[in-house]
């Protein structure tokens, strides 16, 4: 686990998409064509993907009282699990652990997929490459995976995404200064109105490298508080044949992605 953590306070949150553009500057992500209402309510584009690391994302939690609905927003990025499910699953070895926060090795990764399936939070993503071949035909090949490495790759001290948070909805320092953060918090919210305020990342797979203050349970933002841990000795075995197929691969990525798929499908029982 890292030393040092995030911390979101979803109740600070003002949805300026700050963090969303700094991420785009600092790591030169292209921006995305997208429609309004492109997800749940005001949120655009509608998720995470290999060209948009962070993410903002607005809905109401409860509309009970229509009017003054609860409304959520949420800044969502890797939660950069200590026991992380992605890095579990990874055939290649390429998703390893730098001081403590979970990167993908762009050089190693061969666009399985295998981290994208194992994730519950749905955070990494494969990049498509568009070509058109000689007969004019649009082909769409499937590259390598991307997320957020906590500004590991192209190092800062704070990552860009917390330095221009203008509400201090985001912050960045030792872990245990900020869970001690947001116990005040929660306490906070509990004193304005809202019972049920909660913290998630403490816990969930060996604790999160993001530490996340809620106004209501965990479960009202569709975060599992009991994920499910990829079955390690079935990843293990995977693993296995996939080094003993992919030695005829010749290096050659798509023949590496399909020994991954004869993997996974010669191990399913396993
Ligand atoms: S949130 Fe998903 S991508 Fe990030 S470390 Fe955890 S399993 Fe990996
Ligand atoms: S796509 Fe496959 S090779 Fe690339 S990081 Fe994910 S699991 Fe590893
Ligand atoms: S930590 Fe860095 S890479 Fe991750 S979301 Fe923030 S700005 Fe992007």
């Amino acid at each position: 686990m890292a030393e040092k953590a995030f911390l979101v306070d979803t109740s600070k949150c003002q949805g300026c998409r700050g963090c969303q553009v700094a991420c785009k500057q600092w790591n030169g992500l292209p921006g995305e064509k997208t429609e309004f209402f492109a997800g749940p309510e005001y949120t655009n584009p509608g998720k995470l993907s290999a060209i948009t690391w962070n993410h903002v994302i607005f809905f109401p939690i409860d509309r009970s009282n229509e009017t003054r609905p609860i409304w959520t927003i949420m800044h969502k990025k890797c939660f950069h699990c200590a026991e992380a499910n992605c890095m579990a699953v990874c055939p290649e070895k390429a998703i390893y652990k730098k001081d403590g926060w979970t990167v993908i090795d762009q050089d190693k990764c061969i666009g399985c997929g295998a981290c994208v399936h194992a994730c519950v939070y749905n955070v990494p993503e494969i990049a498509e490459k568009h070509h058109t071949n000689d007969a004019g035909q649009h082909i769409i090949v499937k590259d390598r995976s991307h997320k957020c490495n906590a500004c590991t790759q192209n190092e800062r001290e704070i990552p860009a995404c917390v330095t221009v948070c203008p509400s201090g909805a985001l912050l960045y320092d030792y872990r245990n200064k900020m869970i001690d953060y947001a116990q005040k918090r929660v306490k906070e919210l509990k004193a304005d109105g809202y019972p049920n305020a909660s913290i998630y990342g403490l816990d969930q797979y060996g604790g999160l490298g993001v530490i996340t203050v809620l106004r209501d349970k965990p479960e009202k933002y569709d975060l599992p508080v009991n994920p499910p841990k990829v079955d390690h000795v079935k990843a293990e075995h995977t693993k296995d044949v996939y080094a003993l197929l992919s030695t005829a691969t010749m290096g050659i990525p798509a023949l590496k992605r399909f020994a991954y798929r004869a993997s996974k499908s010669l191990t399913k029982d396993a």
